[in-house]
């Protein structure tokens, strides 16, 4: 619980002096677990479009890549802001990078059981059923508004990721069983200063 989830490591390897362009150091934040009350508080709609937002997204890009996920709430780093970015190809390409400012769904279509997972959840998964197809509203890191379908694994992340701002986690979703199972093995976790 003192698990400070604003604290931050700077993991990031130091800025090269050579040739290596303008990329700035990102800053890697340290991923708030389960049993953090930040990770079931409701965010705050997104306001300030700033050169600051956009760092915020691309540190949140590098600390997803780092801990292999591919999305990652505010709320995860310790910050109650309704933003959050998505990458279903885990950095592989650029151009699936989504950054998720106040996004709302706005269409759902069909039904899928996968199993899901969680980077504040680490060790556990289970079987959530999510739309097959689903229509998000949002603004990018810019302020700029758009909409995009996403379809099986981004439909669930979008859903995911939207929980998450919302201060709902997958482990919400599973039978009364399963929940309780996983809080058991966590609080297990927790004595044992595992997690
Ligand atoms: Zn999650």
């Amino acid at each position: 619980m003192l698990d400070k989830s604003t604290s931050s490591e700077a993991t990031q390897a130091a800025e090269a002096p050579s040739a290596q362009t303008v990329s700035a150091a990102r800053k890697i934040y340290k991923i708030v677990k389960y049993g953090d009350p930040i990770l079931e508080k409701p965010t705050t709609p997104v306001k300030n479009f700033d050169s600051g937002l956009e760092q915020l997204a691309e540190d949140m890009f590098a600390s997803m890549y780092a801990a292999q996920g591919v999305g990652l709430a505010a709320p995860q780093i310790g910050l109650t802001l309704r933003i959050a970015v998505v990458d279903v190809t885990g950095g592989k390409n650029p151009e699936a990078k989504i950054v998720l400012a106040n996004p709302e769904i706005i269409h759902a279509e069909g039904e899928k059981r996968e199993e899901e997972g969680c980077l504040s959840i680490p060790g556990f998964r289970g079987y959530v059923i999510r739309p097959q197809f689903v229509t998000i509203k949002a603004q990018n890191a810019k302020g700029e508004a758009f909409e995009i379908r996403g379809e099986d694994l981004l439909a669930r992340a979008f859903c995911h990721e939207i929980d998450h701002l919302n201060g709902i986690l997958f482990i919400q979703h599973l039978s009364m069983l399963k929940r309780d199972l996983i809080k058991r093995k966590i609080k297990k976790l927790k004595k044992q200063g595992e997690w």
